[in-house]
C-alpha cells in the first residue's frame, strides 16, 4: 500500500511475494517488512523508523525489546525453556503469586492467548454454576475460537462459523437494565470488557460497571471481566477493573502481560477454582513465558508505567482534542488506550501517518486506536500529533 517509499531493500519485495505464496491470506497487512525496534520505535527493512501506536496491538507495553525482558528471556532460555505442568517450577508458583497480588484475585489459570482466557473463563463459569448461557454486550470482541466467537459480536466474524456454543445473546453496552432483563436461570456469566477495544475504546460510566455487578449479584451470575486488552498498564492502572473499583468474579488477561512473549491466564476470586482434570494447557505457564512475565512486571513497577500511562495519556488526549484535523467526533479513552472518532473511514489517515512515519490501527471503521508503549514521551507524543495534523 505504500508507493512512495525512494530506495527499497530487494528483500522487501521478496518477503511479500512469499508470504503471499505460502501464508494463508488471512490478514490485511500493510506494505512494510518490520526488522527491529527499540523502545516506541519500530524499524523497517527499508531502514525507516516509525512511532509505534499500535504496539502490537496493547502487547508491547513496556517498549520493544526492553533490556531486562530480553536478558530475561536469555537467561531463562539457558536454563529451562519448557517443561510439562505434570511438574512445579519456582517461576510459574512465583507469577502465581504476584498476580494474585496485582489483581487482588485468588488464584489464577495459565494458558497461551486472550481467547483461550476466555474459553477457560467460560469453562470455568459452566463448571461452577452447572449453567449454560452468557449474556454479553454489543461491539464486544472476546476472541475467535468457537467459545469466545460465540460471544464477540460481529456478524461477519460469527456467522461463516456457525453452530457456535450458543445462539447469539447481545444486549447494548453501557445499558444496566438490558443486561438485567437478558439474564435469565440458564445464565453462567456476563462477560464485558471494562472498556472496549476493538470496539472502537468505549468507555462506559463507573456506574454501569457496578450496577453490573449488583445485578449479577441479585440474579446469582458470575461476572467476568475481560482484561485482555485493558491489562498490565494500558488505562494507567495495572487493571482497568480498578477505577469503577468492581471486583469481578473472574477476570482474563493475555496482550500485554508477556511484555510481548505470548501469555495468558485467568484469575478468580476465592471459592471459583478448576478442579483436577477440569482444564489444562500444554504451554499454560512455562518457566520462559513467566520469566518474560516478570519481568515485565517488574518494568512496569520500577519504571513508574502506571503513572506514566495515566499522566502520558492526559497529554496525548489533550493534544487530540486541540488539535487540526477535520472530522474528528471524538476524543475519549482512559490511559493509553485512545480513541480518536472521525466522521468518516480513517483508512486513508492511517496510510498517510504511515508514511510519515507513525504507525496507528483503526477499529469499528471510523476509530483511530492509539496504543503506543506506556514508556512514551511528550516529544514523542508532539511528534505523532503533527503528523496527524499534516494526514
Ligand atoms: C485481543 C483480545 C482478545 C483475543 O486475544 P487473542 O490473544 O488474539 O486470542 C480477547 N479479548 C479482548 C478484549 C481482546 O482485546
Amino acid at each position: 500500500m505504500t508507493e512512495n517509499i525512494t530506495s527499497q531493500s530487494p528483500d522487501h519485495e521478496s518477503i511479500i511475494k512469499k508470504d503471499a505464496e505460502y501464508v494463508m491470506q488471512n490478514y490485511g497487512r500493510y506494505d512494510i517488512v518490520l526488522e527491529s525496534g527499540k523502545g516506541c520505535i519500530v524499524r523497517d527493512i527499508n531502514g525507516r523508523e516509525y512511532i509505534d501506536c499500535v504496539a502490537g496491538i496493547a502487547v508491547n507495553n513496556i517498549g520493544h525489546c526492553h533490556p531486562k525482558l530480553v536478558a530475561a528471556i536469555k537467561e531463562q532460555a539457558g536454563k529451562l525453556i519448557h517443561v510439562s505442568n505434570l511438574y512445579y517450577t519456582a517461576v510459574q508458583a512465583e507469577l502465581a503469586k504476584e498476580l494474585a497480588g496485582i489483581t487482588g484475585m485468588s488464584r489464577v489459570f495459565f494458558c497461551n492467548s486472550g481467547t483461550e482466557a476466555v474459553e477457560a473463563a467460560m469453562k470455568l463459569a459452566r463448571v461452577t454454576t452447572g449453567k449454560t448461557d452468557f449474556v454479553a454486550v454489543e461491539k464486544s470482541f472476546h476472541g475467535r475460537t468457537m467459545g469466545s466467537l460465540s460471544v464477540t459480536y460481529k456478524d461477519i466474524y460469527r456467522n461463516p462459523f456457525k453452530p457456535l456454543v450458543q445462539e447469539e445473546k447481545f444486549v447494548p453496552y453501557d445499558d444496566a437494565g438490558a443486561l438485567a432483563d437478558a439474564i435469565t436461570e440458564n445464565t453462567a456469566a456476563v462477560i464485558v470488557e471494562p472498556i472496549q477495544g476493538e470496539g472502537g475504546i468505549n468507555v462506559p460510566s463507573d456506574e454501569y460497571l457496578q450496577e453490573v455487578r449488583r445485578i449479577c449479584d441479585e440474579t446469582d451470575t458470575l461476572l467476568i471481566f475481560d482484561e485482555v486488552q485493558t491489562g498490565f498498564g494500558r488505562t494507567g492502572k495495572w487493571f482497568c477493573k480498578e477505577h469503577s473499583g468492581v471486583k469481578p468474579d473472574i477476570m482474563t488477561m493475555a496482550k500485554a502481560m508477556g511484555g510481548g512473549f505470548p501469555m495468558g491466564a485467568i484469575a478468580a476470586r476465592d471459592g471459583i477454582s478448576f478442579d483436577r482434570g477440569q482444564h489444562a494447557a500444554t504451554f499454560g505457564g512455562s518457566p520462559l513465558a513467566c520469566a518474560a512475565a516478570l519481568a515485565s512486571i517488574e518494568v512496569i513497577r520500577e519504571e513508574n508505567l502506571l503513572r506514566n500511562s495515566q499522566e502520558m495519556g492526559e497529554y496525548f488526549m489533550d493534544r487530540l482534542r486541540n488539535m487540526s484535523l477535520d472530522g474528528v467526533v471524538e476524543v475519549r479513552g482512559r490511559g493509553l488506550m485512545i480513541g480518536v472518532e472521525l466522521d468518516r473511514k480513517c483508512a486513508d489517515i492511517v496510510e498517510s501517518c504511515m508514511k510519515k512515519g507513525v504507525l496507528l490501527n483503526c477499529t469499528s471503521e471510523k476509530v483511530l486506536r492509539i496504543a503506543p508503549p506506556l514508556t512514551i514521551s511528550k516529544e514523542q507524543i508532539d511528534a505523532v500529533v503533527d503528523v496527524l495534523e499534516q494526514a
